[in-house]
């Protein structure tokens, strides 16, 4: 599934591509047609992540609310477009460039008041500037929920998912199955601090690297993580224990992290 920074990563590079351009929208497949037709030849004035969700801002003050989930996946092929292949849920279009989104959870057409909507079932959003971590602190320390659990509520945070929230806790020495409300605020402030920084470099270099690496090096795949699919701690050496926790498979050491 892919977490925050694929998203914001995804907003950044649609910006570059549509912004301020009428756009050719279709549905190959067939189940986005309506509302695809009425975004045809509209501008699209903003496009934005909250979290794993996207919102595409037309002229008509219409908005596109996309959730990608476990499929969901964006393809980038310049004009003349390739013929559909797939099922193809939106295919948006400009004079260079053709997108093809594919299998997305989500992807529907809101008026503002739905947008604010979605929003509001969200936490705060690790890569936004103005993300409110009082708000994620209050949820987190009113909880007897584990850690590991309500880093992956998206109503708590938003942007992190499986492998950020064991790589995030490791980094900020904090042990998964320590309850919110167990939580002190100064370990709080360094787990919130990690996790931004570590989803801003995966912004930047499009993939999750959470080990540091030379400059220009390129991180081999089992290099790229403290814990997330690991065996033995790069810290201590002694073995990750590898458990359920929230429906999802936790990476820790019960050494280096505290409870
Ligand atoms: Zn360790």
């Amino acid at each position: 599934m892919p977490e925050g920074h694929t998203l914001h990563r995804l907003a950044l590079d649609h910006r570059k591509d549509l912004s301020g351009k009428r756009l050719r929208s279709s549905s190959p497949q067939g189940r986005f047609s309506v509302e695809a037709a009425e975004l045809d030849g509209q501008r699209v004035d903003d496009i934005s992540a909250h979290g794993k969700h996207l919102f595409y801002r037309f002229e008509s003050g219409a908005h596109v609310h996309i959730h990608l989930g476990l499929y969901g996946r964006f393809r980038r092929a310049r004009q003349p477009a390739p013929t559909p292949r797939g099922a193809i849920r939106w295919r948006i279009e400009t004079d260079d460039v053709c997108l093809d989104l594919s299998g997305p959870t989500a992807c529907e057409l809101l008026d503002l008041e739905g947008v604010e909507g979605v929003k509001a079932r969200l936490g705060p959003d690790l890569l936004r500037p103005d993300a409110d971590a009082s708000l994620a602190w209050q949820r987190i320390t009113t909880s007897r929920r584990s850690l590991g659990a309500l880093l992956l509520d998206q109503s708590v945070m938003s942007g992190v998912g499986n492998v950020y929230r064991a790589e995030g806790l490791f980094v900020a020495g904090l042990h998964p199955e320590l309850r919110g409300d167990e939580l002190a605020r100064r370990d709080f402030t360094r787990l919130w601090k990690t996790l931004r920084q570590q989803l801003a470099r995966g912004v930047k270099d499009k993939r999750i690297v959470t080990v540091p690496h030379p400059e220009g090096r390129r991180a081999a795949r089992g290099e790229r993580t403290w814990v997330y699919g690991q065996r033995v701690c790069k810290r201590c050496e002694g073995p990750i224990r590898r458990f359920e926790l929230g429906a999802r498979t936790m990476y820790a050491c019960d050494t280096c992290q505290r409870r």
